[in-house]
């Protein structure tokens, strides 16, 4: 692969430009610069070069400075300029657009000219977002047919129809969950964010209990004050806790006493009888015993997740996991025999030193304990992760052998009974991939389909929550974030009521 050093004149769409090149260009080959001379060197290389001309309101001013950009900016009007330049060859895009479309046509403009260069490693055209499905609930609404909606995707977008077949099956399971939107039902997201031990890919804010665990009580106790005072406010609004849903983390690192102290609180603040899915994120095996599980079934938590991640023990030890394969299957029959209407269980394709065969193994592994909810995620190597720190040290798949994972998982899945659900990207993922929520007939989460759809409230509580406060009639949403860190969220809680009046 040739490298491509970009020179950036304007940095206002970065991010989305780094986005789209990452398309086609491995990260070890793209460099960005504004400076020309660094710009030219690299050409004088044999590197390919791309120039990225000014393109926003302000930067039209310095035009009229005597600044040599073919750039043009008129109020409602915004134009810009792709070059790229390999060798003798010099080939531009400039592209014309209102702003209302500016970063849809920008990015198509350029993949254009990428394409003719690079052979794109992703099948979802233009799409780098997190929720692509969105935008087919979009089109649904203006009233587009689904061949018109199949075009749409495919000429604006440049997604491929087998990518477009996954989006529209998707929307059309999501929408009787998810329309028409009821204003006056809440889900509730509640965030315990410790972990036993931090695994070797994971980027969230995670508090390891080894180092952490004399928090949980402090944490604890405000929590349950947030809770309290949350839940009031919105009964005082007459609005209806329809979904509780509690993540982290790993919400078993709780003590089975904790845990019983946090669902009677939630018990005693809201009617339970109204909730139509309470999901208690189990998690990890090595932290569920059955006096925890019967905890949770008492309080009338009716679906779980026990995540196996991958079934080999190898790789289960080398992301840093304290449990085995065993450990799994064993938690798995003990919930089974308890009874929970749902059981999820998530899958990691692309974990390091995992090959096909090891794959395929977990697929039927899972398959053999019969969960009614199955999450198929592609590894993701996100910044804040200790697999990113020390990539040299691990063997990661290649795209399309990944690729060749999740096809052999969808057809074994859709072999025994599963249907995909919901879905959405993360940044980072190998192959530029995405991760799937598949469920048997009638098990499809409401929250996981809300959380992905942004039409429904979702109050979060806790450190690192993120509530989204939806305004349908406007089509818009609010986030309101609390403090990410355990001891910030501790130290200003009185910060983090204030934001709730
Ligand atoms: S269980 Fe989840 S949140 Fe906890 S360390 Fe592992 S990936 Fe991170």
């Amino acid at each position: 692969m040739k490298n491509l050093m970009v020179l950036v004149k304007n940095r206002k769409y970065f991010y989305d430009l780094e986005n789209l090149l990452e398309i086609f260009v491995l990260k070890s080959h793209l460099s960005f610069t504004d400076d020309e001379a660094v710009y030219h060197e690299c050409l004088l290389k044999g590197d390919y070069g791309l120039i990225v001309d000014k393109f926003d309101c302000d930067e039209f001013m310095n035009i009229a400075d005597g600044e040599p950009y073919t750039f043009m900016d008129l109020e409602s009007e915004i134009r810009l300029r792709f070059e790229m330049q390999t060798g003798n060859h010099n080939e531009f895009i400039e592209l014309k657009t209102i702003k209302a479309h500016f970063k849809r046509k920008m990015k198509r403009a350029l993949y254009e000219l990428m394409v003719k260069y690079y052979e794109p490693m992703s099948k979802w055209g233009i799409l780098v977002g997190i929720r692509p499905v969105k935008i087919v609930h979009e089109l649904m609404d203006q009233g587009y047919s689904t061949s018109e909606i199949r075009i749409q995707l495919s000429e604006l977008y440049l997604i491929t129809d087998e990518k477009i077949d996954l989006l529209l099956e998707i929307a059309q399971k999501e929408r009787p969950y998810l329309f028409p939107v009821e204003n006056d039902k809440i889900s509730i997201y509640i965030c315990i964010p410790f972990c036993p031990t931090r695994c070797l890919y994971c980027s969230f804010p995670s508090n390891s209990l080894e180092k952490k665990a004399k928090l949980v009580p402090l944490y604890l106790d405000k929590l349950l004050e947030e809770i309290k005072v949350t839940f009031e406010l919105i009964h005082k609004k007459n609005q209806i806790i329809d979904c509780i849903y509690i993540g982290g983390g790993t919400p078993t690192s709780l003590d089975s006493t904790q845990m019983a102290l946090l669902l009677e609180t939630i018990q005693n603040a809201t009617d339970l009888s109204l909730v139509k899915e309470f999901t208690v994120e189990a998690g990890r095996p090595d932290t569920i015993d059955e006096t925890k599980l019967r905890v949770l079934k008492k309080y009338g938590v009716d679906r779980i997740c026990i995540n196996p991640q991958t079934m080999n023990d190898k790789t289960l030890k080398l992301i840093g996991r304290n449990h085995v394969v065993s450990d799994i299957q064993k938690v798995m029959q003990l919930a089974k025999t308890i009874g929970f209407r749902s059981i999820n269980m998530d899958l990691i394709m692309g974990l390091p030193e995992e090959d096909i065969e090891l794959a395929r193994h977990t697929i039927k592994e899972t398959l053999k304990l019969d969960p009614e909810n199955i999450t198929i995620h592609t590894l993701a190597v996100k910044r804040a992760s200790r697999l990113n720190e020390s990539l040299e040290n691990f063997e990661l798949s290649h795209d399309h052998t990944v690729e060749t994972m999740m096809h052999e998982s969808e057809s074994a899945l859709r072999g025994s009974g599963y249907t995909p659900y919901y879905m959405y990207r993360q940044k980072k993922m190998i192959g530029h991939l995405e991760n799937v929520g598949y469920a048997k007939r009638g098990y499809e989460s409401l929250y996981n389909m809300r959380i992905m759809e942004e039409r429904h409230t979702i109050m979060a509580l806790g450190a690192g929550a993120v509530s989204k406060i939806c305004f349908p009639e406007e089509n818009r949403f609010e986030r309101v974030a609390n403090f990410k860190g355990v001891e910030d969220y501790i130290t200003r809680f009185e910060e983090v009521l204030a934001k709730k009046y």
